[in-house]
């Protein structure tokens, strides 16, 4: 042990904030209407074992992810409500869905054939949820085609259809209109399954985007993740939710010292400092997940001035370009590139700053490293710690920070 003490950057996760996420997605949904709860990678950034028990424990009907390994991990930390497995998955994992009694989703031919192979003697079924393409274009059955999957799966012995689903490509956008197009198509094959005899399956096709704006939607489950890990779908949805942030990802000051003017930060030279400045050394770089923004192509006209106009609004200084880092006794800023495990920081208007202050840096969660250590609070106190992906909650000997 001792290790938490030593730690130089760590991911501090709230898990009364979670829960109280929880509560507020409970309030926006009918009592009949099941929640699952998405702990696809890692939970977002959380920790998808830790994040998985304190829902479990506040009475969640189901846990969501993409992979069959995540899945396997979860079951492995003793997490025992239905897990659904989102993604397509391949033959060879069919032994571990078997083991870990995880509930799977079909969405093609392929899928159906997979299980056409399961064992006849095993002791417990595969449950499976049928997923409908709709619009998004990722996977999925035709409207058309779900009934026919239905029934092959009801002659499997081994198998147990329980649900069916679709995905919102859009449900976070003010404008609804492809959103309702993608709902009309699944009560298409809602319909169609009813009336070949389907009628107790459980229906979903809401996100947390959906859960706050698209209510007539909510049908039997709904899937959240954003929301219960305390981020908004969309700025515009602030108001509808009152949700807690459970996640910080903290570094510390490692070195400390003021550079002339004129001097070169840095990879490349990309930055200069102005005046003398006051320069801290972060323990924290892109290896971590500081500053790693996909480059996508803009998705329309205003999106592309947008992306234009930002580095120029930047050399004016009219837009703010450096990350922030925020310290305690005030706010820094990035200089120069971010290197791969150490990063600068001007922290000239910072004062009293000393080797080992604490700083909180905001990031896109998922970007972080799972190799990263992440303390977990609850009551206001350690509850377990995980360095890599093994977690001690033994709090005893957990040195406080
Ligand atoms: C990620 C995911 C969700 C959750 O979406 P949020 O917007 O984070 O709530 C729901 N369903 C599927 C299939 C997903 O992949």
């Amino acid at each position: 042990m001792g290790l938490l003490a030593k730690t130089k950057s760590r991911v501090e996760i709230d898990l009364d904030a979670v829960k109280h996420n929880y509560r507020e997605v409970q309030k926006k949904v009918k009592a009949e209407v099941k929640i699952l709860g998405v702990v696809k990678a890692d939970a977002y950034g959380l920790g998808a074992v830790e994040a998985g028990r304190v829902l479990e424990r506040e009475g969640i009907e189901m846990l969501g992810v993409t992979n069959v390994a995540e899945g396997k991990e979860l079951r492995e930390a003793g997490i025992s409500v239905p897990i659904l497995v989102f993604g397509p998955f391949l033959q060879e994992e069919m032994r571990d869905i078997i083991d870990s009694n995880l509930t799977v989703t079909i969405g093609a031919r392929e899928g159906l054939v997979f299980l056409r192979q399961v064992p006849a003697g095993i002791n417990r079924k595969i449950k499976v949820h049928l997923k409908v393409e709709t619009g998004f274009g990722r996977t999925g059955f035709w409207p058309g085609e779900v009934v026919e999957a239905a029934c092959e799966l009801k002659s499997m012995a081994g198998v147990e259809l329980e649900g069916v689903y679709s995905h919102l490509a859009t449900a976070m956008w003010r404008e609804k209109g492809y959103a309702q197009s993608q709902f009309r198509l699944f009560k298409e094959a809602m319909d169609a399954l009813e009336a070949a005899g389907f009628r107790d399956l459980i229906r979903h096709i809401c996100n947390s985007a959906a859960l706050i704006e698209l209510p007539n939607m909510h049908l039997d489950m709904v899937r959240v993740g954003t929301v219960l890990f305390g981020q908004y779908p969309n700025a515009h949805l602030r108001e509808s939710l009152s949700l807690r942030n459970p996640w910080t990802l903290k570094t510390r000051v490692v070195s400390l010292r003021e550079l002339p003017p004129g001097h070169n930060v840095g990879y490349s030279k990309a930055y200069k400092t102005k005046h003398k400045t006051k320069v801290a050394v972060i323990s924290l770089g892109f290896a971590d997940g500081l500053q790693v923004e996909p480059m996508l192509k803009p998705s329309g006209f205003m999106e592309l001035l947008k992306r234009m106009l930002k580095p120029l609004l930047q050399y004016l200084d009219i837009k703010r370009a450096a990350q922030p880092v925020f310290f305690e006794e005030g706010e820094g800023r990035v200089i120069g590139k971010a290197g791969m495990q150490l990063t600068m920081v001007d922290v000239s208007n910072v004062p009293g700053l000393k080797i080992g202050s604490w700083a909180t840096v905001p990031v896109r969660r998922t970007a972080v490293s799972p190799l990263m250590p992440r303390v977990y609070f609850e009551n206001g106190e350690i509850k377990s710690f995980r360095e890599g992906r093994i977690i001690t909650t033994e709090a005893k000997g957990l040195a406080a920070k």
